[in-house]
């Protein structure tokens, strides 16, 4: 395992021991809920939009480490932003994971500098079956979204 590597693995074990932004909101302006079967990966948002930024966000789930860290990675990246900006940092995440086509949006000489701990998660297309898992909140995140009128 080369030096990246072990410090990726490092990263994913870190949210998923201790998931940022874990829990439920009072009154969320938002819910959607996702399941990934294929691994019983369990994950719900809770989003709360104010003046157009996504304000606050809480998330819940269980499965496997991959599934929980992607998920807990994902709130610190769109807490504090618009929900057009979620988006766009959804479809860099699909792509840099191979679900959608597209360029990688990564600079390989600077780790982190494009989606920071996210890019964590870039060794798992090694393991197709876990693509599932990484994108899971992310799937549900989108259904969030599509539910707002933002
Ligand atoms: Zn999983």
């Amino acid at each position: 395992m080369s030096a990246l590597d072990e410090l990726y693995r490092q990263v994913i074990l870190d949210h998923y021991r201790s998931p940022r932004h874990r829990g439920s909101l009072k009154g969320p302006h938002i819910h959607a809920e996702g399941l990934n079967p294929s691994c019983g990966d369990e994950f719900s948002i809770d989003l709360i939009i104010n003046d157009g930024v996504i304000a606050d966000v809480a998330t819940q789930g269980q499965g496997c480490s991959i599934s929980q860290a992607s998920g807990s990675m994902m709130t610190e990246a769109i807490i504090g932003h618009t929900p057009d900006e979620a988006r766009a940092l959804t479809d860099t995440f699909k792509r840099m994971m191979g679900i959608e086509e597209g360029e990688s949006p990564l600079d390989p000489e600077k780790p982190g500098s494009v989606l920071g701990d996210l890019e964590a998660l870039q060794g798992v297309k090694k393991f197709p079956v876990r693509i599932k898992c990484a994108d899971l909140p992310w799937t549900t995140l989108a259904d969030a979204l599509d539910r707002s009128d933002a």
